[in-house]
């Protein structure tokens, strides 16, 4: 039973704070971990190639990481996670469209570049989503991948019409040593989807704007011809 002298004047019903002797108690050491998964070369590295747009599903983690190790990524890109990834960046996750999901993804884009100087956006949309099953309650799983390309190529288009240095309209935030540089988007951008089997046996590019050349020696930097693929069902 509770006793308000051993819980203080005031009992407000809030959980009891308790300082542990030994922060040893919540550190594991370097021995506990598998040490091939953890790269520890990196700590004072600040250059990323992009940052990646995920789902939240649980089954997806290691997956969906292995395919970007397998693509040179590996450790290679900020993340920032959405529930049904281009899904939440279009607003339309049923029961949660009002929840300015791609104010808060954007906001890490441009973290992204300012604190890493990413250059690409990476969207991976997967199957059998949650998210998508209750945005779309009719959906089968044999056109569940329309859905995916519908949303994929929604979002990596407009992602593109903010992000892109040509015209974009979202004024970056430059890296911290390059205070002097005024630019809307991200030099050289790349926007690429994705779409990941549940079993992780394929990993399907559905997506890719960029442009054919980039060259940073002149000013302004000069870009060849922009490019846009999306897969064809
Ligand atoms: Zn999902």
């Amino acid at each position: 039973m509770s006793n308000s002298k051993t819980r203080g004047a005031y009992n407000l019903g809030l959980p009891r704070m308790t300082k542990w002797s030994k922060l040893s108690r919540f550190t594991t050491k370097s021995s506990d971990y598998c040490g091939p998964c953890c790269d520890n070369s990196q700590v004072d590295l600040h250059h990323a190639e992009g940052i990646v747009l995920c789902c939240m599903d649980f089954r997806l983690r290691d997956n969906q990481t292995c395919h970007l190790n397998n693509l040179g990524y590996k450790n290679k890109y900020d993340e920032v996670i959405g529930a049904g990834a281009s899904l939440a960046y279009n607003n339309r996750l049923a029961g949660y469209t009002d929840a300015s999901w791609n104010v808060y993804i954007n906001s890490h884009f441009d973290l992204a570049y300012s604190l890493h100087n990413i250059n690409e956006i990476i969207i991976i949309d997967h199957e059998k989503c949650g998210a998508y099953r209750v945005t779309y309650p009719d959906m089968t799983d044999s056109d569940e991948i329309n859905y995916h390309l519908d949303n994929v190529t929604k979002s990596c288009d407009e992602i593109w019409r903010l992000y892109n240095p040509i015209n974009g309209t979202i004024q970056t935030t430059v890296p911290e040593s390059e205070p002097e540089v005024k630019q809307t988007g991200i030099p050289n951008l790349k926007v690429i989807g994705y779409y990941v089997n549940i079993n992780a046996s394929k990993f399907t590019k559905l997506y890719e704007r960029g442009y054919d050349s980039y060259d940073s020696s002149t000013t302004p930097a000069t870009y060849g011809p922009e490019y846009k693929t999306v897969m064809v069902l």
